[in-house]
């Protein structure tokens, strides 16, 4: 299976804490108003790759955890749900996955909800520039929410870590 990424980038630290491996996905339908990254919302903007060439990249480095960026990683769910499970099945790193829908929206959808099993935190809704808040980690504006995505299945509602000013869960 095939993703289409915009960039793959190592050693990030601003996508979730301490080092990370961030895929940024191409195509995203949110538009929001504001976007940092508007030249990913057209998939053809991207490179297509194979789910194994990136997780051979992503496995090779055995200190980096994983986050999904874009553009929107839930518009390809089929193919990051299968990286994701690859990682899964062959590490201990953590997934990050960054989205426009809100974590209510993905648990309505089965397409859409077969990627949770394998998700940390989802760091999810739209970037709205009313609520930009720079003080905020890891997310631009405060309707972003991250979600303890386990915890949260487990328990049946949606619960949030807080990383302010230490993290109560570091996944
Ligand atoms: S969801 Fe993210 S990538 Fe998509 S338009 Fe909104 S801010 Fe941009």
């Amino acid at each position: 299976m095939d993703l289409i990424v915009m960039d793959v980038v190592e050693d990030t630290v601003v996508d979730g804490p301490g080092f990370r491996t961030t895929i940024y996905a191409a195509g995203c339908r949110h538009h929001c108003p504001g976007c940092h990254n508007p030249q990913s919302w057209n998939p053809d903007n991207g490179q297509r790759v194979t789910v194994e060439q990136v997780a051979e990249q992503l496995l090779s480095d055995p200190f980096s955890n994983v986050t999904f960026s874009g553009g929107d990683p839930l518009e390809q769910v089929e193919a990051f749900t299968e990286l994701a499970r690859w990682i899964k099945a062959k590490s201990r790193k953590n997934i990050w996955c960054y989205t426009g829908y809100r974590f209510e929206e993905i648990c309505c959808s089965r397409r859409l909800a077969q990627i949770l099993p394998y998700i940390d935190v989802l760091v999810d809704g739209r970037y709205m520039q009313a609520l930009r808040d720079t003080d905020l980690l890891f997310r631009g504006s405060s309707n972003q929410r991250l979600v303890d995505v386990e915890v949260s299945l487990q328990l049946g509602k949606t619960i949030l870590i807080n990383y302010e000013p230490l993290p109560i869960k570091v996944v």
